[in-house]
């Protein structure tokens, strides 16, 4: 048994759910405070005439760090929701009728690359065989990490493959791949770790083997059913929720963290966790108890954020998959605009994702419901004349690329950008997924789950370890509980 048994957790999103979860389990008395209406932070859903979207993550990624997590709890993911591969996973338009379908098996991609370029079919074979011993050393030895030690990246494998931290994942994509084409598709999943493939480690090609060997899954009814699962099973550990709750102090006595403020009340406690953006958390401290300051937080990489339009259309769409990434212009110079020169890029690249076209449920029958992001960089002016501008440019290409007429089918669109991640989730810069896991900013060198300046307080989510996406949120959950309260 722990001496201390009230914990607050600021935020509900994936890495508070799963701390939530974790810590109930050990025998604490947990309450989470969410500022917005609804739980599960970015994952939020937008429902109007019959249409749903899923207003931040669409990419089921990674099943078997869900199957752990509810594992953990003598669970199965089926106990809460239905869980289908999607075939294809997902489809890269590169040109008008130059479609690459990414299928559901190693060998049909393999076939697939084989007919872009000779030869690539067993390079890929032999490439991801590598990805997936960095995958299991990742899952195994690594991602579970507190990120307190650069010991924590030393194991047998690591140590072996050092040069895999030494050198990027477009190096070494390029070494084995000529056709540009294969070469976006095997540096498009490092874009989940939020930065450039130049700047990200060629170990995290891990990442090509829960694209290519795991697969891209779909829970029907889309991703707020892993929220609902978690929160109902957070609720049968003894959670309890408090929304439209947004806190905005921690309170602290001899540099002790002791609750928190919400309007005029103070909620005491003998631990605060906080999954809220990390940056906004210290904001909530008297500045002296703030470990970051302004100009470190400058000076990291930050991922994207993004402009994204959600629409309903009035007819079943053509030569769509369920996900679809617009690479028919230079990459490169895309990225560029977000992370060297930050500026509105001149010729975007983006994702279109049509739930329904899997998956009935997400629209009215013969309709589809749509949405769009494009990555942008965190902290560009936002404007409506630039959202405007930008939902023609992508619609007229859209239009173009697969032959069919869209824009006077919407029915109605609601637009997301900068401005709304700051003032929906205090977001930094209006970052959508966080900080990115380059090189300088991964495991140990991130900023820390436990504070340094004041006791009791801790830290979880997208901008400590192990990083964004909804994945490693369940993970940080996990690990933080673990920190407080060690098996
Ligand atoms: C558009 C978009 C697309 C994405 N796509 C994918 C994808 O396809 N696959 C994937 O794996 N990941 C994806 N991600 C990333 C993934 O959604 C996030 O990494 C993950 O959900 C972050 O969880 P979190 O718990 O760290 O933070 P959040 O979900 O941001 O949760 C933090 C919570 O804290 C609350 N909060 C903030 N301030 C306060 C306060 N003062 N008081 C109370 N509450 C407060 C916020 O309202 C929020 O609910 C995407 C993200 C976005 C935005």
């Amino acid at each position: 048994m722990y001496d201390v048994k009230k914990v607050i957790i600021i935020g509900s999103g994936f890495s508070s759910l799963s701390a939530a979860c974790h810590l109930a389990k050990k025998g604490f008395e947990v309450e989470v405070f969410e500022k917005n209406s609804t739980l599960g932070g970015r994952a939020r859903q937008f429902k109007q005439d019959g249409f749903t979207f899923d207003m931040g993550p669409s990419w089921y990624w990674m099943p078997d760090v869900f199957d752990r997590f509810f594992a953990e709890f003598g669970k199965k993911v089926s106990d809460y929701y239905e869980l289908d591969r999607l075939d294809p996973g997902y489809q890269v338009v590169f040109g008008k009728d130059d479609v690459f379908q990414v299928h559901d098996s190693i060998e049909k991609i393999a076939d697939r690359f084989e007919k872009e370029e000779k030869g690539s079919g067993k390079k890929l074979i032999s490439f991801l065989k590598q990805a997936k011993r960095n995958y299991d050393v990742a899952i195994e030895d690594l991602v579970y990490k507190p990120g307190i030690s650069p010991l924590e990246l030393i194991t047998p494998v690591t140590v072996k493959n050092v040069g895999l931290f030494l050198t990027n994942i477009r190096k070494q994509v390029e070494r084995s791949f000529t056709s540009s084409k294969l070469r976006s598709l095997l540096q498009f999943p490092v874009l989940f770790l939020g930065a450039k493939p130049e700047q990200t480690p060629a170990f995290y090609n891990f990442m090509n083997y829960a694209d290519f060997g795991l697969g891209t899954w779909h829970p029907k009814g889309g991703m707020i059913q892993i929220v609902n699962a978690m929160v109902s099973l957070a609720k049968e550990l003894g959670v309890s929720f408090h929304t439209d709750h947004p806190v905005s102090e921690i309170i602290t006595k001899n540099k002790k963290a002791t609750g928190i403020r919400v309007g005029e009340t103070v909620f005491e406690a003998d631990i605060v966790v906080s999954g809220a953006d990390y940056h906004h958390t210290e904001s909530l401290l008297q500045a002296p108890l703030r470990v970051y300051s302004e100009s470190y937080w400058k000076k990291k990489v930050f991922a994207p954020s993004s402009l994204l339009f959600y629409m309903g259309i009035d007819k079943k769409l053509d030569k769509l998959a369920h996900h679809n990434l617009f690479f028919d212009v230079d990459f490169e110079k895309h990225a560029s605009s977000i992370y060297d020169t930050p500026e509105w890029p001149k010729e975007p690249l983006f994702y279109v994702n049509l739930p329904s076209s899997s998956d009935q449920s997400m629209a009215p029958k013969g309709k589809e419901a749509c949405f769009i992001l494009i990555p942008i960089a965190p902290d560009l002016e936002d404007t409506q004349a630039l959202r405007d501008k930008y939902y023609d440019i992508v619609l007229t290409r859209m239009e173009e690329l697969t032959g069919q007429k869209i824009k006077e089918h919407v029915m109605f669109k609601k637009s997301f950008c900068v401005l709304d991640f700051i003032q929906d989730y205090n977001s930094y810069k209006g970052n959508a997924y966080g900080m990115a896991n380059t090189l300088r900013q991964t495991a140990f060198l991130r900023p820390k789950l436990k504070s340094k300046k004041v006791e009791d307080l801790y830290f979880t989510g997208q901008l400590t370890v192990p990083g964004p996406g909804v994945p490693p949120a369940l993970i940080s959950g996990n690990i933080v509980a673990d920190m407080i309260a060690p098996l």
